[in-house]
């Protein structure tokens, strides 16, 4: 599974247009998201932060909780965008990889665009999150209707 260079820079506008939507007054550091559905859908996603500061979601994980709830849950790819990148280019954080992991396979994209040279750098979750724990780790017999609860189901 790949991500075309077109449409990795269509994910990148998309999620640099959503960082404009971004809730950072604390941080000031927009970041936007912009997850593509395995049906071809592009869903974008903010960081919302909050004054208890550990409340705080990232754009991956709200692009994600955006997909979920409109019944979407194969996915090819995110792309992640910061306006502000003093220190470089912007990966997802370590919870944002763990729950991309939930729902992406190992090749699943991760998009990024390098801050110096505007660059487009592709990872996959294998990546990204190697060893991951995921759903292949826990059981889900523990569900009342297990089918529709798996990730991709
Ligand atoms: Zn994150």
């Amino acid at each position: 599974m790949s991500i075309s260079n077109s449409m990795a820079e269509t994910l990148l506008q998309a999620a640099n247009q959503s960082a404009k939507q971004a809730y950072a007054p604390y941080s000031h550091f927009p970041v936007g998201a912009a997850l593509l559905t395995k049906d071809g859908e592009i869903i974008t996603g903010v960081n919302v932060e909050n004054a208890s500061y550990g409340l705080t979601i990232c754009a991956e994980r709200t692009a994600i909780v955006k997909a979920i709830a409109s019944g979407k849950r194969q996915f090819l790819g995110i792309a992640v965008w910061a306006s502000n990148r003093p220190h470089g280019s912007v990966t997802p954080c370590g919870a944002c990889r763990q729950f991309l992991a939930e729902f992406f396979s190992q090749d699943g994209v991760i998009i990024s665009s390098h801050a110096k040279d505007g660059s487009v750098q592709c990872f996959t979750m294998k990546e990204l999150l190697p060893e991951a724990f995921g759903p292949a780790v826990v059981p889900a017999d523990n569900c009342p209707d297990t089918d529709s609860n798996k990730p991709g189901g």
